[in-house]
């Protein structure tokens, strides 16, 4: 419930491009970083994410169309919800740009690492880290996650059915 203070949520959006948000609750806000090619089970896999504005937390749970126009416009479903835990102090491995946490999501789980890339010199290049994936029991180098399980954890829809043309109501997929 609110003020848990460890929350943490992937969506998936569909904007300018396709991408996935990883937010995690921090201070009262959502750090929060945008992954084009969305997070893997696979160490190997190296991924940019770019680091956002911090969203309020009110953006958990918030699965939906963003009209045309605005910031962000497009659909957006709640990929992965769970928690999660820092792997040493968070505000100083932030600050250092070695940031590890473990993610205990719905898909999601384990340990992962987000590095920032160092920029040459001059350059305003901290928005840009790469994600990926610790070694643990949580690693899968078989699986392709984001197609595996392309559904919202909220609704059980797709994010193609935010926009498809209105059908007739179906109930949302039953929680556990
Ligand atoms: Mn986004």
């Amino acid at each position: 419930g609110a003020g848990d203070g460890n929350r943490s949520v992937v969506h998936k959006h569909s904007a300018t491009a396709d991408h996935y948000d990883l937010r995690l609750e921090l201070d009262g806000v959502l750090k929060s970083w945008a992954v084009p090619k969305g997070p893997s089970l696979n160490p190997a896999d190296k991924r940019l994410a770019a680091a956002t504005e911090d969203h309020p937390i009110e953006y958990l749970d918030f699965e939906g169309v963003i009209p045309a126009g605005e910031y962000g416009g497009g659909p957006m479903i709640v990929w992965d919800r769970g928690t999660w835990a820092p792997m040493g102090d968070a505000h100083r491995d932030l600050g250092k740009g070695a940031f590890k946490f473990r993610l205990a999501g719905e898909k999601l789980r384990g340990g992962s690492m987000l590095t920032r890339r160092k920029g040459r010199e001059g350059d305003d290049n901290k928005v840009n880290w790469l994600l990926f994936k610790e070694h643990d029991m949580a690693v899968d180098t078989e699986t392709d996650i984001l197609a595996a399980r392309p559904e919202s954890v909220k609704s059980g829809r797709r994010i193609e059915e935010l926009v498809a043309p209105a059908a007739p109501a179906k109930p949302a997929r039953l929680q556990p």
